[in-house]
């Protein structure tokens, strides 16, 4: 029951952790208020992540596609003259963002959700204010609180982030003209995106990475065959390398860089993306009034409960330590509120998926080589790859492969790594052969139907015992 200005859950932002946690709140028979500051609900991932950047990845792609003429002319369809509305291409993504943000008022008005613009601060543990410009200042009390805040982009010392010729994945995502040149800081899944996007569209472009791969913290096969992709689609890439500075003159950016030998170079821009990471938001909340507390990069410390130091306070997705992804976050959601319901919630980080929407796609689940290798936990591996199977052959998509790691003795499935087209797809059978502890046989004994992409990782795990049929 509401009794005024107090309720049962009380959540400050509505991203994919807070607007999850409060529908299932809600559906667990709690009066639940959810807070945001921006006029959208969905957060970061809906208004400014996910969503913006896979619709322009798609049309990117089906531009690129038509650009390179060649997967159409092989099988006999002839394109005229190719125009890009940059413009349109923008209005379009704007309207995917807008379709699903209003999707979720629509969720909140189902649930009977409070829904409150404003900004959250804390007056106590039990009590927060409301502040928005346009409405006077509310104070709201609850028996929990759950702090949904994610994060933000980051930059490197010194380098400001103007949203116009140095951007942060927000502004990469709103350019209004193709750069002709651009520079990504930062060989992580959102400047590889993002790169992707504008290299697709007509830039030329050039990823500064500092460390000597890509997507350090993936398998280290996929990072390999992903730069390899890439090279091939034009981009270029500069590993073990450092940003020393960025200056900026009339409208062209100069990136100093560092290789690891101490040569030194400089990149000529007209957009840098700095796309070197994001770090937990929790600027205004004032924790330290209520004694909350932060590990030295900022994350929220919370127990397996998602509680945080203060008794009723509870802390979920990017603002707490873990992968920051918006499943994550979904997840986290779910299970803190059906543990403050009585449930026994919780979430399975052995079996969260990780994906890169570049094209190939990459995604993985579960332990890489190198972690394996370095627990000295013993595997066997099985792959496949997608030139040998039929569907990638029939659509023209056989770049990539599965790789199904598994214990030697149980023949438990330990992770699963694939690239290819749809991987993101592919990796949810993986996810769930982790979840349910399967063995490298059940995936191979499982029917898979023919011609799909999903018989690859069939192959694969047959191919941990030496049985793939195909190869
Ligand atoms: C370009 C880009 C692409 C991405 N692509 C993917 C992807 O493909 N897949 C994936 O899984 N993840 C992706 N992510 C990451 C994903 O967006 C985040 O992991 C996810 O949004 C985190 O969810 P969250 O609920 O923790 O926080 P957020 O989504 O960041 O939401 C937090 C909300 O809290 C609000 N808020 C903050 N402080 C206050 C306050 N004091 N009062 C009121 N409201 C407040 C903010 O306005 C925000 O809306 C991407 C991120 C970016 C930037």
């Amino acid at each position: 029951m509401t009794q005024k200005n107090k309720v049962d859950l009380l959540i400050i932002g509505a991203g994919p952790g807070g607007y999850v946690a409060a529908i299932r709140a809600a559906q667990l028979g709690m009066s639940v208020l959810c807070v945001e500051k921006r006029k959208t609900l969905g957060g970061t991932c809906l208004n400014i992540g996910c969503i913006p950047s896979k619709a322009l990845l798609s049309s990117s792609h089906k531009y690129a596609e038509v650009k390179a003429q060649t997967p159409f002319a092989d099988v006999g369809i002839e394109i005229g003259k190719l125009s890009l509305n940059l413009k349109q291409m923008m209005a379009a993504k704007e309207k995917v963002v807008t379709q699903l943000t209003k999707g979720i008022d629509f969720l909140f008005e189902k649930n009977k959700i409070i829904r409150k613009k404003g900004t959250a601060r804390f007056l106590s543990a039990q009590e927060v204010a409301i502040e928005d410009e346009a409405t006077t200042a509310e104070v709201w009390q609850a028996r929990f609180i759950l702090i949904a805040t994610g994060s933000e982009s980051t930059t490197l010392p010194g380098i400001k982030v103007d949203e116009k010729q140095i951007v942060s994945s927000t502004g990469a995502l709103s350019l209004t003209k193709v750069p002709k040149k651009m520079v990504v800081v930062g060989g992580g899944y959102i400047g590889l995106e993002m790169g992707s996007v504008w290299q697709r569209l007509g830039s030329q472009v050039t990823v500064v990475e500092y460390m000597d791969r890509l997507v350090p913290q993936m398998d280290h096969e996929l990072g390999a065959a992903l730069q390899k992709a890439l090279t091939k689609q034009g981009i270029h890439f500069q590993l073990s390398t450092k940003v020393t500075g960025i200056t900026e003159k009339k409208d062209t950016v100069f990136v100093a860089i560092e290789s690891a030998d101490h040569k030194q170079d400089t990149l000529e821009a007209d957009v840098v993306l700095m796309a070197t990471g994001r770090k937990p938001f929790t600027e205004g909340l004032e924790l330290e009034k209520i004694g909350v507390a932060r590990n030295d990069k900022g994350f929220i410390v919370v127990n397996e409960r998602y509680e945080t130091s203060v008794s009723g306070i509870f802390a979920i997705g990017d603002v707490i330590p873990g992968p920051m992804l918006a499943h994550k976050a979904e997840e986290e959601g779910i299970a803190v509120v059906e543990t403050l319901a009585g449930q026994k919630g919780h979430v399975n980080y052995d079996a969260l998926p990780s994906v890169i929407y570049t094209h190939p796609e990459v995604a993985s689940v579960g332990r890489s080589e190198e972690e394996l290798k370095a627990t000295e936990k013993a595997y066997k591996v099985g792959k496949f790859p997608f030139l040998a199977n039929s569907r990638a052959k029939a659509v023209g998509e056989t770049t990539g492969f599965v790789k199904v790691l598994a214990d030697p003795l149980t023949d438990q499935v330990l992770g699963v790594h694939i690239i290819g087209a749809d991987a993101g797809t592919l990796i949810g059978e993986a996810a769930l052969a982790l979840e349910f502890s399967a063995s490298a046989e059940d995936i191979a004994r499982t029917c898979h139907a023919h011609p799909t992409l999903n018989e690859a990782l069939k192959e694969a795990a047959l191919a941990v015992d030496g049985h793939a049929i195909h190869i």
